[in-house]
C-alpha cells in the first residue's frame, strides 16, 4: 500500500466558500464529504481538513501560480491510479472550478536492517559475504536483485544470565550480566534499568542514606527480573518467530488477535513488553 498527498484545488477559497454558504448548504456539503468518506472506507487515512490563511516564509517570495488549495486529504491505495479511482465523483469536484491533485509520498531515503538465521555449518566468511546476503535478500521480494548493501555483520545469538550480579565490590550490569536475543528489544533496556537501579544504591551507601546491604537487592530484583521478564519473553519472541507449522503460526495470531480485541489485555501486554511491569515487579521483591 502507498499513501498519497490529495490536495483540493479551487478558484473560490475554502474561507470564501465557508463564508457565503448558508447553514443547510454547509450541512449538506459536510454529508457530502461523510458519504465519500465511508465510500473510501479504510482508504481514507486522514480525512484531512479546509486550508486558508495563506502566508509565505519568507515574506515576499513569490507565490507558485495556478489553483489555489482550499484543502487536503491523505489517502492510502496499492497504486496512483487506485487512488485517483477511489476520487471519482468526490463531492469537491462540484466546488467552483474545483480540480483535485493526487502527489505520492516518496520514500524517504534510509536504510532496513534485515536479519537471517545462518546454519551453524556455514563458515563465518561465508555468512557475511554479499553474495550471500544478495541471495537472502532475493527470498524476500521475488523479482528484485542487486541491492545496494551497505554493511553485513554476524552475531551469535545466546540466553545466559551470570550466577550473580554482585560479588563483594564487583557489580555486572548489561550484556556483561545478561544476554539474550534482541528479538523484543530487551537487551540495552535491561542494560538501562540495571545501571538506573544500581546507580541509585551506590549513591544512597556513599552517602550513607542507607547500609551496604541494600546493594544485594540490585542482585536480587535485577536477576531474578532478567529471568522473569527478558529471558522469558524473548526466548518466547523466537520461539514464536521460528514458528514452522501453520496451526502454531495460527495460534500465535490468533492469541494477538485476543490480545489486540480487549483494551485491557492489550494495555497489559503493552506494559510487559515495555518492561514497564517490570518495575512495579522489583520493587514487590524489596
Ligand atoms: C542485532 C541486534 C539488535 C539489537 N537490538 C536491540 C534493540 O532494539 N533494543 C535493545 O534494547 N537492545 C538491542 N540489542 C541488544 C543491545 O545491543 C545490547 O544489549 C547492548 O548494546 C549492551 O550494552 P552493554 O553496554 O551492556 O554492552 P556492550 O555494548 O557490549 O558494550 C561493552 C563495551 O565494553 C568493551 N569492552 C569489552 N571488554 C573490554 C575490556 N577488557 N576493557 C575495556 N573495554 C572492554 C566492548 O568493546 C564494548 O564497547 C540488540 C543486539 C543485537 C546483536
Amino acid at each position: 500500500m502507498a499513501k498519497y498527498m490529495v490536495l483540493y484545488r479551487s478558484s473560490v477559497s475554502a474561507q470564501d466558500q465557508m463564508a457565503s454558504a448558508s447553514p443547510e448548504q454547509a450541512q449538506e456539503g459536510m454529508d457530502m464529504w461523510m458519504r465519500w468518506a465511508d465510500k473510501a472506507g479504510s482508504a481514507v487515512v486522514d480525512l484531512g481538513s479546509p486550508l486558508g490563511g495563506s502566508r509565505l516564509v519568507p515574506s515576499g517570495a513569490d507565490a507558485q501560480t495556478g489553483t489555489p488549495i482550499g484543502g487536503f486529504s491523505v489517502l492510502e491505495a496499492d497504486s496512483a491510479d487506485d487512488a485517483v479511482a477511489l476520487l471519482e465523483g468526490h463531492p469537491h469536484l462540484q466546488a467552483p472550478g474545483g480540480v483535485i491533485e493526487v502527489l505520492d509520498f516518496l520514500q524517504i531515503p534510509g536504510m532496513w536492517r534485515m536479519m537471517f538465521p545462518i546454519a551453524p555449518e556455514v563458515p563465518d566468511e561465508n555468512a557475511t559475504s554479499r553474495d550471500l546476503a544478495q541471495a537472502a535478500l532475493a527470498t524476500l521480494v521475488p523479482g528484485i536483485a542487486n541491492y545496494e548493501i551497505v554493511h553485513v555483520t554476524l552475531y551469535r545469538v545466546h540466553q545466559r544470565v551470570a550466577k550473580t550480579f554482585r560479588l563483594g565490590r564487583v557489580f555486572l550490569a548489561g550484556d556483561a550480566a545478561h544476554i539474550n536475543n534482541p528479538l523484543g528489544g530487551m537487551g540495552m533496556n535491561g542494560g538501562i534499568h540495571d545501571a538506573l537501579n544500581l546507580a541509585q544504591r551506590l549513591a544512597d551507601v556513599w552517602h550513607g542514606k542507607v547500609a551496604d546491604a541494600a546493594l544485594d537487592r540490585y542482585d536480587k530484583q535485577r536477576r531474578l527480573i532478567t529471568l522473569e521478564y527478558v529471558q522469558k519473553h524473548t526466548v518466547q519472541n523466537k520461539r514464536n518467530l521460528e514458528a514452522r507449522e501453520p496451526e502454531e503460526q495460527a495460534r500465535f495470531r490468533n492469541e494477538m488477535q485476543r490480545v489486540a480485541a480487549d483494551l485491557a489485555l492489550t494495555r497489559d501486554y503493552l506494559l510487559r513488553v515495555s518492561m514497564i511491569a517490570s518495575l512495579s515487579r522489583a520493587a514487590e521483591l524489596g
